[in-house]
């Protein structure tokens, strides 16, 4: 019998559920701008809010066309384990993203993955075209759409024991507020410079036996 805390595990999309980023490949398959706007973004010039409404006015595809495209997107292995795994340990697995909520459910549904909560930017399929809503957004940081460091700030206040899980710069200044990252890529690299406890994974199958060790924190 474990007495361990509850755990939060705040879990990325873009690059840590699927390899792929689901907003630069619908970009890619149906924006006539192509990926400027994206290109925009990754050299900070632009902030999530403007890079996605902008983009999306060059988009002329409907949301089943959209969907049909996402099928060729893979998620990383494991991720329906994890979140099972999650479930009956009793700790909540939430996604936190700065990509379209839509889409992420649309994609994890495919793993089986429908109860859970995903903490992204919200679109809204109307008759004359896209509309946005950013509910996460804070203007202490005005580049990202969802500010994901209130958000694990608010669990790590309520007392929960925050987990972060990710592989980028959307993810570094969360890492503030969590107690333990699992990362890749970028994330992994930032980790290292900053001395801040974390362990590097793959799949979802590495974050599993991580956890399944008694002693690890
Ligand atoms: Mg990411």
């Amino acid at each position: 019998m474990t007495n361990s805390p509850s755990k939060t595990i705040l879990c990325d999309f873009d690059g840590t559920i699927s390899r792929t980023c689901l907003c630069d490949f619908l970009y890619g398959q149906f924006a006539s701008c192509g990926m400027k706007y994206t290109e925009m973004w990754t050299a900070g010039k632009i902030g999530t809010r403007e890079e996605i409404q902008t983009t999306f006015q060059y988009i002329n595809a409907s949301r089943e066309e959209m969907e049909k495209a996402l099928d060729s997107v893979e998620l990383v292995p494991g991720f329906g384990q994890f979140y099972n795994q999650c479930r009956e340990a009793g700790n909540e697995l939430i996604i936190v993203s700065d990509g379209l909520e839509w889409a992420i459910r649309y994609m994890i549904a495919k793993a089986g993955v429908t109860d859970i909560q995903v903490m992204a930017n919200h679109i809204f399929f109307e008759d004359q075209g896209y509309r946005f809503e950013f509910p996460y957004f804070n203007p202490v940081s005005p580049k990202a759409g969802v500010h994901k460091l209130s958000i694990a700030q608010k669990f790590k206040d309520a007392g929960q024991q925050v987990y972060l899980v990710g592989d980028g710069r959307t993810d570094f200044e969360a890492t503030q507020a969590a107690d333990f990252v699992f990362a890749r890529d970028a994330l992994w690299d930032y980790c290292q410079e900053n001395g801040i406890p974390s362990f590097h994974y793959e799949d979802f199958f590495d974050i599993l036996d991580y956890l399944k060790k008694p002693n690890n924190p």
